[in-house]
């Protein structure tokens, strides 16, 4: 499995690149290379694997692959375009299929980016490589806890990096691109997949197969990376990065908030089981506008009534794929929270950083409001 024929226009010399594949740490990144004028951006690029790293049996083997394949340097060195546009440093933090990533991931994540911003003055920002399949998750966990705001951006494909027309290397020169255009700054962490820059709190992945499968329900994309220029339109407006209260300062672990779907005739089982076990929140991929069954309010009750206490924090989401969910007195009254726009995998991120820092209800809906 050669990755270099994969890429078209490989072949020029690799030794060319600006690129420098660092250890952990600066301390250790050798000099860079440049080529005469001046220096491009600094861009580091840290891998975790996915499909964009992913390596099948042929290049038809478009769904059966193993996802990690190759490692960033790799996709990096197999990219002389990038060279262009930034100066690379690259770092394997993971090289996983996203399903599992991890919390300890996730922590080193936010740890080496906060590192490379406070050592590196270079740096003009952040590119992840990441599975597509959770990547909407990574992004706003760092949407809330990086505290900077030079460009954080993650990248992914939905075709291996063997694959005929694979979609990786262009979506990683224009997330390159995205993260040392100075556009990019102050607009929390972003997503680049399809020519398309998404908003972390609001992107999802939408298609199993499709390269438009990264949408923004409603609101729609940030900006465009065409050939001229890195093109924003608009930005978010909820409290991101270096604007965010959550500080991940001494956090080793995270309070346990799962996540319950809602249909016709839902087993209560599902919700005991999480209370029994003493989960610390649930998140509910409710019906319509986040709305609870008598069945699921049942078991809930056991939990929701005063006093407030040691109880759950339960936050209503929705399982529509858009719109918002409002607070409501029939379930405010109970002590639930409302979901707002996020679904019910990034109300479940919202809440475990909240329970990080409080268990008072009234807290956790101003922060469903601010963020
Ligand atoms: N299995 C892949 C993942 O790591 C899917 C992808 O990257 O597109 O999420």
């Amino acid at each position: 499995m050669r990755l270099r024929r994969q890429y078209g226009a490989v072949t020029r010399v690799v030794a060319a690149l600006a690129v420098v594949v660092a250890g952990r740490g600066l301390a250790g990144a050798p000099a860079l290379a440049q080529e005469a004028g001046p220096a491009p951006p600094v861009v580091w690029v840290l891998a975790t694997g996915g499909t964009i790293s992913g390596g099948g049996a042929s290049s038809t083997s478009l769904t059966e692959y193993r996802a990690g394949a190759f490692t960033g340097a790799e996709l990096v060195a197999a990219l002389p375009d990038l060279a262009r546009h930034a100066t690379i440093r690259v770092e394997q933090v993971a090289n996983v299929g996203s399903p599992n990533i991890t919390f300890e991931d996730w922590l080193a994540l936010a740890g080496r980016i906060d590192a490379i911003f406070r050592d590196d003055p270079e740096a003009a920002g952040v590119v992840i490589t990441h599975g597509t399949n959770t990547l909407e998750e990574t992004a706003y966990f760092l949407n809330l806890t990086v505290r900077h705001d030079r460009p954080v951006v993650l990248v992914g494909a939905q075709r291996p990096a063997t694959a005929i027309s694979a979609d990786g290397p262009l979506n990683l020169l224009n997330a390159v691109r995205t993260a040392a255009s100075p556009e990019a700054r102050g607009k929390g962490v972003l997503v680049v997949l399809n020519d398309e820059i998404n908003a972390a709190r609001d992107v999802t992945k939408t298609s199993t197969y499709r390269l438009e499968t990264f949408r923004t329900p409603d609101l729609g994309f940030l900006g465009y990376v065409d050939g001229d220029r890195v093109a924003f339109y608009r930005e978010p407006t909820r409290r991101h990065t270096a604007d965010s209260e959550f500080d991940l300062t001494g956090v080793t672990a995270f309070p346990r908030v799962d996540i319950v779907y809602s249909y016709v005739e839902p087993n209560p089982v599902l919700i005991e089981a999480l209370i029994e076990d003493g989960v610390d929140g649930i998140v509910l991929a409710g019906t319509g506008a986040g709305i609870v069954s008598r069945r699921e309010r049942a078991a809930l009750e056991r939990v929701t009534g005063p006093p407030v206490g040691a109880r759950p924090i339960i936050v209503r989401s929705n399982r529509t794929g858009s719109g918002r969910v409002v607070p409501l007195p029939a379930y405010d009254e109970l002590g639930m929270v409302a979901g707002d726009t996020l679904n019910p995998q990034k109300a479940r991120i919202l809440l475990m950083l909240a329970l990080t820092r409080t268990r008072d209800v009234d807290e956790i809906r101003r922060m469903f409001r601010e963020y």
